[in-house]
């Protein structure tokens, strides 16, 4: 099946009464039978719900949809992008271990790195694509390399495939925070990434109107009982140790499941991801060339334009487009303020992936907390407006950009 054909139909379980859509299981417990049934539910030797904190039909229909699409062998879905993001590390790692990760992430997922530090967990951060720099980052206590596919707001791409077989070299996997990219434009499992991750709260949901996150496991990798003792006894269910171990263990004890509401609005709008990533992506490449082409005194990054350093590598690893993220520096704070504060189409708030058109101002928002140098490496600066394209009619996008610059 292709992309839009799967998101309809791969993974789609069989609801009760010929329901075509999942229904809602607002219902935090699950009655069985008898009491046999209920404790093989709990030793993991029947199937069935017990309880939501641990596994809820709804969301189980969100996870098999997005197992399906991301080509994996199962998925967990949170609360949260961040919840994945700290499920999806914290399942390996113990105190005493490091992580290598890109330098140019998300601002949430560098303060997640600095809190973690407490529990003895140390972040080694390292230039996207820099081999050199990344192969030295490396020693026995290297758990997990870590990147985002397309950065967030660098807008820098990973060459993900040989990102993969440098962390596999050294006995470790790859984890990807896919969010700015979606399956849409790169399925990371198959360039041999081994777990993603994606905020659903953006594109998969599409139109903002519930917080979450979604993990899936390739299954590919091999995990030892010598360099991940905290597998333990799950180290018997090979390909499928590590998500067992997540289901079992921290998801279920810390608490960061989804809601099956917010599991509901998901598969509503993971029906139309691809529909709107192709609008969206097409709109930014379109508002990206104008802004280009018609300001000289505005420097746009954009993957998609020839001018973006990483515009090699997205031709090469990425399909469909470049993802609905650009960037411009206006020449001062003033000015990036003064221009938001005209435009009358896109909202100021810092999110990405709505239907709408979002604009912010990364260094006084989302980046307030990182260093001088997280800025640096993250490429925010201080006249630099990050723009969400969302599916609105691009010449009313562009308009409205005019209008506010002039
Ligand atoms: C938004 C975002 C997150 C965090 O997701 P939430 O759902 O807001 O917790 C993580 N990574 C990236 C790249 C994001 O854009």
């Amino acid at each position: 099946m292709n992309f839009n054909t799967k998101l309809l139909h791969d993974g789609v379980k069989k609801e009760p009464n010929g329901a075509t859509f999942p229904p809602i299981f607002q219902s935090s417990a699950f009655a069985q039978e008898s009491a046999e049934d209920l404790a093989g539910i709990f030793e993991n030797k029947k199937m069935g719900y017990c309880y939501t904190r641990v596994a809820n039909p709804t969301v189980s229909s969100f996870e098999e949809r997005i197992t399906k699409l991301e080509g994996g062998i199962g998925s967990v879905a949170c609360a949260s992008g961040m919840a994945a993001l700290s499920m999806a590390l914290l399942n390996i790692l113990e105190a005493g271990d490091e992580i290598i990760s890109s330098a140019s992430l998300y601002g949430g997922s560098i303060d997640l790195f600095r809190d973690i530090e407490a529990f003895g967990i140390k972040t080694k951060y390292v230039k996207n694509n820099d081999w050199e720099e990344i192969e030295a980052a490396f020693n026995e206590r290297t758990k997990v390399v870590f990147a985002e596919t397309i950065g967030n707001p660098c807008l820098d791409v990973t060459d993900v495939d040989r990102l993969a077989k440098i962390a596999h070299s050294h006995g470790v996997p790859l984890i990807i925070d896919n969010t700015t990219a979606t399956p849409y434009l790169i399925r990371v499992l198959d360039h041999g990434a081994d777990i993603v991750v994606n905020s659903s709260s953006k594109y998969i949901n599409g139109s903002s109107n519930s917080i979450s996150g979604v993990l899936t496991d390739s299954g590919h990798f091999k995990w030892t009982k010598e360099r991940y003792p905290v597998l333990g006894e799950y180290i018997k269910y090979g390909p499928f140790a590590y998500i067992s171990k997540m289901r079992s263990g921290l998801y279920r004890n810390i608490g960061t499941c989804l809601s099956p509401f917010n599991a509901y609005l998901n598969v509503l709008g993971l029906e139309t991801l691809g529909l709107r990533m192709d609008k969206q992506c097409s709109n930014a490449l379109k508002l990206a060339s104008w802004l280009q082409e018609t300001y000289s005194d505005i420097q746009v990054n954009y993957p998609g334009l020839e001018s973006s350093n990483w515009h090699t590598i997205a031709n090469t690893i990425l399909k469909n487009g470049y993802g609905a993220i650009l960037t411009i520096r206006t020449g001062s704070k003033k000015r990036a303020f003064e221009i938001m504060n005209k435009l009358t189409i896109p909202y100021i708030l810092s999110n990405i992936g709505d239907t709408k058109t979002l604009v912010v101002h990364p260094s006084s928002t989302i980046s307030l907390h990182s260093t001088q140098k997280e800025l640096e490496d993250a490429g925010v600066y201080d006249d630099l407006i990050r723009i969400s394209v969302g599916i609105e009619d691009v010449e009313d996008i562009i308009e409205d950009f005019r209008n506010a610059i002039s």
